[in-house]
């Protein structure tokens, strides 16, 4: 982990006192997961068909964190043909998707691409079918405590402050709320070291047999990945020659032309698929470098700041990419992308070597390909490599019956950008809910469970663990 910092605080900020006051337990439960990304879907998902009872929480509208909410609608496009499957949960993500009419074949790899709004669907049936109990539109604001154990959480809503009580918590929240204000030890990087932020959008009155063309006739490679910031990246050397679906020409064109300032040199990036009905969806072009995603100052300037960038972009694409002449804008995603906030302090915490070097643990809940993506660095999973994730990684130090699942779990920066990744993220929670649910079954803590017990749940679950 880069440089971690203390929390920023004016001197003199004026305060009032809050009073305290009685609130309504509304609900209890064996397991209760907070977020709905695939860290939390998951997790859910594998808790309630290991036999718990389950509730998800989550503060907006639909499931699927950054999948339905940002618009990421790339989970696998890392495979290829060597590429070695966690299967379990993130297979069935996509499985489904593809059943349901809500995926597209993606166009740099042997996978689908998801549709951020059919998946509302999707998730909406699935969460339906294991019996868990659906919490939308609460948002966790405090932790409930007894000592250094979690019991429940409280949430915020159209309905005021309410409890909720649970056996075993899962912070699924990619921030790390839970564990944050539980008081569970966090880092995160300084505002100038964490990944950038992005607004994504889709596009809709595409051409697509011109932009295909457009596309054949200077087809790009993971090499001319560059631009200002995120796009560059040192590969292993082997992706170089790959096809990659990156955009520069026309934003570095608009730059010369005057229609975007030389110091939005940052816009550029991918697309994910281009549609029958001429829509060019997951356009991952806009990124914004010194977001704090748990600062809600810095993600209001991000928000606009993002949103007028997209449109820089898509003036630039309709002047200079073939097909999209007609382009115009079909939605931005429902919330800012932040990829990079707290990390808790877990019990393991992921190491470069354990990403890079194919990390083997007794204690794996889960394996990921060899897939590094971030802090500049590409390794796409051509051959076959993967890592385990040890169910250590998920235990936070110093509070009891919390679990972590997703992007929050601790690691070196390199580790993060591989667990990161959503199907990684969905390995983490499955192993997660198995974990919450063995644990509730048993009466045991969270520490003192049968690792092989775990690992033989989650392949009956149809997972991978070794
Ligand atoms: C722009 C962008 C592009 C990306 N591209 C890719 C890609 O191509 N492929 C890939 O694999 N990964 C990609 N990633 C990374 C990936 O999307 C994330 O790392 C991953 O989604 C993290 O999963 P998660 O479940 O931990 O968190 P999230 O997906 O962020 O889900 C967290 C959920 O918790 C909810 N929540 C948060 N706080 C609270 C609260 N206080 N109370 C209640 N609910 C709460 C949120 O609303 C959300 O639904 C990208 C990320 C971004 C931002």
């Amino acid at each position: 982990m880069t440089k971690s910092r203390v929390a920023r605080k004016p001197a003199l900020m004026k305060q009032i006192l809050e009073p305290a006051r009685q609130i309504d337990v509304i609900h209890e439960t064996e397991v209760l997961v907070v977020g709905s990304g695939p860290g939390g879907l998951s997790a859910a998902l594998a808790a309630a068909r290991a036999g718990a009872q389950v509730t998800m929480v989550e503060r907006y509208g639909c499931f699927g964190g950054n999948i339905t909410v940002v618009g990421v609608e790339g989970m696998h496009w890392y495979r290829h043909e060597q590429t070695v499957e966690s299967m379990g949960i993130p297979k069935e993500f996509e499985d489904a998707a593809k059943d349901e009419g809500a995926a597209v074949p993606e166009s740099q790899s042997l996978s689908y691409e998801i549709d951020s709004e059919g998946f509302k669907l999707v998730a909406d049936r699935m969460v339906e079918e294991a019996g868990i109990h659906p919490m939308l539109h609460r948002q966790f604001v405090a932790p409930i405590m007894e000592g250094d154990e979690i019991k429940g959480i409280i949430t915020e809503s159209k309905a005021g402050r309410e409890a909720i009580l649970g056996k075993v918590v899962i912070d699924a929240t990619g921030d790390a709320d839970v564990a944050h204000r539980a008081g569970a030890p966090t880092q995160m990087a300084q505002r100038e070291d964490l990944m950038a932020a992005s607004v994504m959008f889709h596009l809709a009155g595409v051409d697509k047999r011109a932009f295909v063309e457009g596309v054949k006739a200077d087809p790009q490679t993971y090499a001319d990945w560059g631009g200002g910031g995120e796009w560059n990246i040192e590969t292993s050397g082997k992706e170089d020659e790959m096809f990659s679906p990156f955009l520069h020409k026309p934003f570095a064109q608009a730059i010369e032309a005057g229609m975007i300032p030389a110091a939005l040199n940052t816009i550029a990036g991918t697309w994910g698929a281009m549609h029958d009905t001429g829509e060019l969806t997951y356009m991952n072009l806009v990124h914004l470098a010194g977001i704090d995603g748990t600062d809600p100052d810095s993600l209001t300037q991000g928000e606009i700041e993002g949103r007028k960038q997209a449109m820089l972009a898509i003036d630039a694409l309709r002047r200079f990419t073939p097909g999209c002449e007609n382009a115009r804008l079909r939605n931005f995603g429902m919330s800012l992308g932040i990829r990079d906030t707290r990390k808790v302090d877990t019990v393991y915490s992921m190491t470069e070597l354990d990403v890079r070097e194919q990390g083997r643990f007794e204690d794996s809940i889960g394996i990921f390909p060899e897939f590094i993506d971030g802090y500049g660095i590409l390794i796409l999973p051509t051959t076959g490599r993967y890592f385990e994730v040890p169910y250590r990684n998920l235990l936070p130090k110093g509070i009891k019956n919390l679990l972590i699942s997703g992007r929050a779990t601790a690691g070196h920066k390199v580790a993060h950008a591989a667990t990161r990744n959503m199907a990684c993220c969905a390995v983490i929670g499955q192993g997660a809910g198995v974990a919450a649910a063995l644990a509730v079954r048993q009466a045991r803590a969270l520490d003192a469970l049968n690792i092989t017990e775990i690992q033989a749940e989650l392949v009956k679950q149809g997972a991978r663990v070794h």
